[in-house]
C-alpha cells in the first residue's frame, strides 16, 4: 500500500457492508470470511432445482435458479440488506457480475435473448435511488453480453413492503401490480427476469405473467439469492 493510500484508509475506511469489518486490501466490498460465508445454491446447472419447482406452475417457465441461499442472519441477508436499504450500488453491480459467471457457467441460460429487472414503483425508486435489481442486471449484462430492458413492464401499484407481511397477504398484495408498458421491446424473446430475493415467488410470478402477454416470450428467472 502507497503511503498515500494508506492515509486514505486510516481517513476514510472502507469496510465490508456485510460485517463492517475494515477491508484489506485486495477485498472489495465484501470481505473474504463473509464471501466465503454466503452459501451458493448450486442451482444453475441443476435442471427441476428448488427454484424452478418453487415457481412452476406460477407462471410460464423455462429455467430458474438463484446464486445464493437466503438465511436469516447470514452474510447473503446482510449483503442484500445493503443492496436495498443502504444506497449500496457498487455492491449491486458485483453481486450481479458473480450471478453473470454463475448463469454463464451453467450453460442454461445460453440463449437468453434479454434482461429484464422487477421493476420497482416509481415513487420508491426516487426512495431508494435506484432499482437493486437493475443494477445487478447491470452487472450480470457485463458478464453475460446481453442488453438490459427496463421499460418493457412497470409497477403500477406501490405495495408494502413485503418482508413486513405476512405470507399469506403477499400474493394478494402484488396480483395485478404491474402492466406492460413497451411490449415490442421483448416481443418473440426469451427474457431473463432478474430480482434480489425470491421467497414465495409471488412477486417474481405475478411480473412474470404480466411479460406473458407479450406475444411469443419465453422467461427465465435468475435471483441473487432464494428464501429457505
Ligand atoms: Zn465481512
Amino acid at each position: 500500500m502507497s503511503p498515500f493510500s494508506a492515509i486514505l484508509q486510516v481517513l476514510f475506511p472502507t469496510t465490508c457492508a456485510c460485517c463492517g469489518d475494515v477491508l484489506v486490501r485486495g477485498e472489495r466490498q465484501v470481505c473474504l470470511r463473509c464471501l466465503s460465508d454466503m452459501a451458493t445454491t448450486h442451482f444453475s446447472p441443476m435442471n427441476d432445482n428448488t427454484m424452478e419447482r418453487r415457481l412452476m406452475g406460477l407462471m410460464p417457465l423455462e429455467h430458474a435458479t438463484a446464486t445464493y441461499l437466503f438465511r436469516q442472519g447470514g452474510a447473503v441477508r446482510k449483503a442484500v440488506h445493503a443492496m436495498k436499504f443502504h444506497g449500496n450500488a457498487e455492491l449491486c453491480l458485483m453481486m450481479g457480475r458473480q450471478m453473470g459467471l454463475d448463469l454463464l457457467a451453467s450453460g442454461r441460460f445460453d440463449d437468453v435473448d434479454v434482461l429484464v429487472p422487477v421493476p420497482l414503483h416509481w415513487l420508491r425508486r426516487l426512495q431508494r435511488g435506484y432499482n437493486q435489481s437493475e443494477l445487478l442486471c447491470r452487472g450480470m449484462a457485463e458478464v453475460m453480453g446481453r442488453p438490459v430492458c427496463k421499460d418493457a413492464v412497470v409497477r403500477h401499484r406501490y405495495t408494502h413492503q413485503q418482508s413486513l407481511q405476512h405470507e399469506s397477504q403477499r400474493a394478494s398484495n402484488v396480483a395485478g401490480a404491474f402492466r406492460l408498458r413497451k411490449a415490442d421491446r421483448i416481443r418473440g424473446k426469451h427474457v431473463l427476469l432478474v430480482d434480489d430475493v425470491v421467497t414465495t415467488g409471488a412477486t417474481i410470478a405475478s411480473c412474470a405473467n404480466t411479460i406473458a402477454e407479450a406475444e411469443g416470450v419465453r422467461i427465465s428467472v435468475a435471483a441473487f439469492s432464494m428464501a429457505q
